[in-house]
């Protein structure tokens, strides 16, 4: 089989995800949201990250009434986010947990859909700045805290219009193009040298706001709910893929 089919046939046993400690971007809504409460569900302990709070805290309660360990809340704007914050995130995750087993970087933003012609330069801007450098500043201030783990997964989202160029899709399609390389790039970096993992996940149509943000005439209803598309998720956070790494999945 191959990785794609082995993920997205995954049936995780309970408590996989014990004893790991994880960050999620975006994890107030959408997939990001129903990727913390997975994780959780299965024993991991949450680090919920996102620009709303008032959002990262009903999926706080919503983890505690499912009965999972308790999560941690760390407000962030990814759009306006320094250097300085990402090295006070990493101080501050390092003196409360010593350590973190997986980053799912899955924060995103649409931004425009409209001819090159008429793009925006501050949505550029904008785009590239929440879908590709916060996750390589986010990775680059966490990776010390990644190598004290002895089985750590980095996961980041790609999407259809990141492996193959779109008309339309502008800064999105081009900074999913981007997370595809930065995924290989540190993939490459880290092989053999510890134990993290590297890897990115494109979800496919799925049911949330920034689909139908992309997608206004379509029935939200003919789409998986994001709960659907968990299992890729689950493996590549977990023991199971261990030495999987430098791979591009289909979560459907
Ligand atoms: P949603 O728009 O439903 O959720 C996106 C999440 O990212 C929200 O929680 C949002 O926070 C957060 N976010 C956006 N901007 C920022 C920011 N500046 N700082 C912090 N957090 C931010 O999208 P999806 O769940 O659909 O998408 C999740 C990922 O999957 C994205 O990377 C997307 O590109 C990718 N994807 C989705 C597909 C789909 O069909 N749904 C298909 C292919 C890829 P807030 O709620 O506060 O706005």
């Amino acid at each position: 089989m191959t990785h794609n089919s082995t993920a997205k046939n995954y049936q995780a046993a309970n408590n996989c995800l014990a004893n790991r400690i994880i960050v999620v971007t975006g994890a107030g809504d959408g997939i990001g949201r129903t990727a913390a409460l997975t994780f959780a569900n299965y024993g991991a302990e949450i680090i919920l990250v996102g620009r709303t709070v008032a959002k990262l805290e009903r999926v706080y309660d919503e983890i505690i009434a499912a009965g999972g360990l308790q999560p941690a809340i760390y407000p962030l704007d990814l759009e306006g986010a320094t250097e300085d914050h990402y090295a006070e995130m990493a101080a501050k995750l390092f003196d409360e947990f010593g350590r973190i087993d997986g980053l799912l970087h899955n924060a995103g933003l649409l931004g425009q859909r409209t001819p090159i012609a008429n793009y925006k330069l501050s949505t550029w801007q904008q785009v590239m700045q929440v879908n590709v450098t916060a996750a390589f500043a986010m990775t680059k201030a966490l990776l010390p805290l990644l190598e004290k783990s002895e089985d750590a997964s980095v996961v980041f989202t790609s999407s259809g219009v990141g492996r193959s160029g779109r008309a339309y899709w502008g800064a999105y399609s081009v900074s999913k193009f981007a997370t595809e390389g930065m995924a290989q790039v540190l993939a490459e970096e880290v092989e053999g040298v510890g134990n993290i993992k590297v890897n990115c996940i494109n979800p496919g149509a799925t049911r949330t706001a920034m689909r139908a943000g992309a997608y206004p005439a379509e029935d939200p209803g003919s789409l998986p709910e994001p709960e659907e598309i968990m299992p890729t998720y689950l493996y590549l956070m977990g023991a199971d893929s261990k030495g999987v790494s430098g791979q591009s999945l289909d979560a459907q």
